[in-house]
């Protein structure tokens, strides 16, 4: 048994992480898996944690709280915003009412997106948004007199949230569909899109006769199903949780050729990669692709709050409003959050001067250690774009070896399955980025240690105990 309460100013007790155990539900944890890290403060691009042995660490974030804390921690200028906001009002309800705040920030969407997009509906979260895009693209064609077409085309290997609507579109297997067969809804898939790499950021390397076959049967299963879809959904360029993965731009164009032919609803999927993460100010630019509908999320507000948008073309919103229904037929109680909004007009007004000189920092720094890794027999591949650097194995490893390892060197990941990955916050400094990616590099070397003779097998029992860093 640890002891707990050992950190300086801890109550002495039931930790909070003992307390957590078997209260709180974490994604995708048992109620008695793995004791968490608890969060004592975050400042910039810093987290203060305390192990579960109630050891007491700096870390820096190379997760930015998945994707989102964009502009770290307690940015002064976030939280100026948030606090004007909150002695204004927190909350309104957004059915009859409207407010500075959400009009402004529809406005400047509106103004960093493609001139096509001209209308916003705000959603709580990222999956809320996909869900809003879904039923659009439905009611877009039983506006067109098609109320048969109802189903989805999207590719393997995607990711597109965990309510179950954005589950239909998700990859079968890690959206567990057949756990949840009945409840979501059975859509169209394609194979994954092959892999390409971008080795220096602009021009992209893929087996050209892999994607000439993938073009060929996705023209094919898409005609061939025309009469029953309503839609494409697909993340632009990386796929993100389903597998970090990096597909040819050619096969996102084709998709919009696709959906130009078939009268499809071309929905991108910007949740993880808007805001210049993948190194464009949207991921669809790598294509040169405008879509019908685009969603976003995450960075968006910063990582203070939870908010997402959907931004749609006027063409669509046409359609919609002259149809039977007129309106979109969606309205979660904290549509547009004040506050939230507030906080994402600062946000995405600090992305737009600074992402482009930020992402290309993180990216060279990314782009000049990390490929070091691929050296390593227990390595698969090593890839990156913009401010996303992945390191693959090809055998999952222990995901706490590579936490602890990690924290050993004062940053905080958090592998999953074969992948342990960064997206760092943009604000981090060059001396930062290195801190960050010498410490992914250094926990690949730990998997390589364990996984190759010395050691194999015994790392439970090596493990520094009594370090703090047990998981
Ligand atoms: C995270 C994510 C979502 C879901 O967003 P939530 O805010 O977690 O609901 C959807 N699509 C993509 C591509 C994502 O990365």
């Amino acid at each position: 048994m640890p002891e707990p309460g050992t950190a300086d100013n801890m109550p002495a007790g039931e930790s909070l992480a003992e307390r957590d155990r078997g209260l709180l539900w974490h994604p995708y944890e048992a109620l008695d898996g793995p004791a968490p890290y608890t969060v004592e403060a975050a400042q910039g691009v810093a987290l203060t944690l305390v192990t579960p042995e109630g050891e007491r660490v700096q870390a820096l974030d190379g997760m930015a709280s998945w994707w989102c804390a964009v502009h770290g921690y307690r940015n002064p200028e976030l939280d100026r915003a948030a606090v004007d906001q909150i002695t204004e009002f927190s909350h309104v309800m957004f059915g009859g009412l409207t407010h500075r705040p959400a009009v402004e920030l529809g406005e400047l969407l509106v103004e960093v997106t493609p001139p096509e997009l001209q209308h916003v509906f705000f959603a709580d979260s990222g999956s809320v948004s996909v869900e809003v895009a879904l039923k659009l693209a439905v009611q877009y064609q039983a506006a067109r007199g098609r109320p048969e077409r109802r189903r989805i085309l999207t590719v393997r290997g995607g990711y597109h949230g965990d309510t179950t609507g954005a589950m239909s579109v998700c990859d079968p297997e890690g959206g567990m569909h057949a756990e949840f067969s009945g409840l979501v809804a059975e859509q169209l898939f394609v194979a994954p899109p092959p892999a390409a790499a971008t080795p220096d950021g602009r021009t992209w390397e893929s087996d050209d006769a892999a994607v000439q076959r993938w073009i060929a049967d996705v023209r094919a299963t898409a005609r061939g199903h025309s009469d029953e879809l309503a839609g494409i959904i697909v993340e632009p360029v990386l796929q993100g949780a389903g597998g970090m993965r990096t597909y040819d731009p050619r096969c996102l164009r084709v998709l919009r050729e696709l959906a130009d032919e078939l009268d499809l609803v071309l929905i991108v999927d910007e949740i993880a990669t808007g805001f210049g993460r993948t190194g464009r100010w949207f991921a669809s630019e790598w294509a040169d692709v405008v879509p019908d509908v685009m969603c976003v999320g995450k960075a968006l507000a910063g990582g203070y709050m939870s908010l997402a948008a959907v931004l749609v073309s006027e063409a669509v919103g046409a359609v919609i409003t002259d149809s039977e229904q007129r309106a979109l037929m969606h309205g979660p109680t904290f549509m547009a959050n004040p506050l939230a909004c507030a906080v994402a007009l600062q946000s995405v007004r600090m992305l737009r001067d600074t992402w482009r000189d930020d992402v290309a920092r993180a990216e060279r720094t990314l782009r000049e250690i990390l490929p070091v890794a691929a050296d390593l027999r227990a390595v698969k591949d090593v890839r990156v774009l913009g401010a996303v650097g992945v390191i693959e194995f090809h055998h999952a490893p222990d995901p706490a070896l590579l936490t602890r390892t990690a924290l050993e060197q004062g940053v905080w990941f958090r592998p999953f399955g074969r992948l342990l990955y960064t997206m760092p916050p943009y604000v981090c400094t060059e001396e930062e980025l290195r801190t960050i990616a010498y410490a992914l590099l250094r926990a690949a070397q730990e998997v390589e240690l364990t996984s190759t003779g010395r050691g194999a097998g015994l790392h439970g029992a090596d493990a520094p105990s009594g370090n703090g860093m047990g998981a």
